[in-house]
């Protein structure tokens, strides 16, 4: 990376992190990036923008890469579509203004990230990976939900946040059981990410 582009995701970091704007972990920024380059990734359906760090991230890693990144909050949008222009990759990453659950596509990807709201992963996966390549690839983070997952249950004092785990619990067990789909999971890597590819 040049060193200006350097200084540019250090600032979308740190608006990031002033605003508390949830991104990904470095190193799962870095699996995903190193990600996309080992398997030559072109078309990538992002669900969950934030203000663009991932998607800018893997565009700039992949000079090949083309990203279809939703994102559903207002002020988190505008602030990626200005992120977007700023390494102007608007040419190579569209971002879309709108609810996951209500955005329909047509085209094929060849990597779907889920990294929205947790609960829904698996609402996404089930509508998104119609749009998968047959030798695609569904990668989900945030698998250790911050290290709440291990946890037992009963440690967990706040009721929504309890059944926020369980979901992403349940989300595990409905990718370990899937009969189309392998999961490999990286229980290490970042917050825990899932790599799911057609059996
Ligand atoms: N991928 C981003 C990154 O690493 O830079 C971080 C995404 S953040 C963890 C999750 C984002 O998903 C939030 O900004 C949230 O507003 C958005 N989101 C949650 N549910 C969504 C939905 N149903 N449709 C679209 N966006 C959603």
């Amino acid at each position: 990376m040049v060193d200006n582009a350097y200084t540019m995701m250090k600032e979308l970091k740190e608006y990031a992190k002033e605003n508390n704007v949830p991104i990904m972990h470095e190193e799962g920024i870095d699996f995903l990036t190193t990600f996309v380059i080992k398997y030559q990734v072109e078309n990538v359906l992002e669900i969950g923008t934030a203000i663009g760090f991932s998607a800018i991230s893997m565009a700039l890693a992949n000079p090949k890469l083309k990203i279809t990144s939703i994102e559903r909050d207002e002020v988190r949008y505008l602030e990626a579509v200005k992120n977007v222009k700023k390494f102007n990759l608007e040419d190579r990453i569209t971002l879309l203004f709108k609810d996951a659950a209500d955005v329909k596509l047509d085209e094929e990807f060849d990597l779907i990230f889920i990294d929205a709201a947790k609960g829904q992963n698996k609402a996404f996966f089930e509508k998104f990976e119609k749009r998968l390549t047959q030798d695609g690839f569904i990668i989900t983070d945030n698998m250790k939900f911050h290290g709440y997952v291990d946890k037992d249950e009963s440690e967990i004092k706040n009721r929504n946040l309890r059944g926020l785990v369980r979901k992403i619990k349940d989300y595990r067990k409905f990718l370990e059981e899937h009969e189309d789909y392998k999961t490999k999971f990286y229980d290490t890597i970042g917050d825990g990410v899932a790599v799911s590819t057609k059996k």
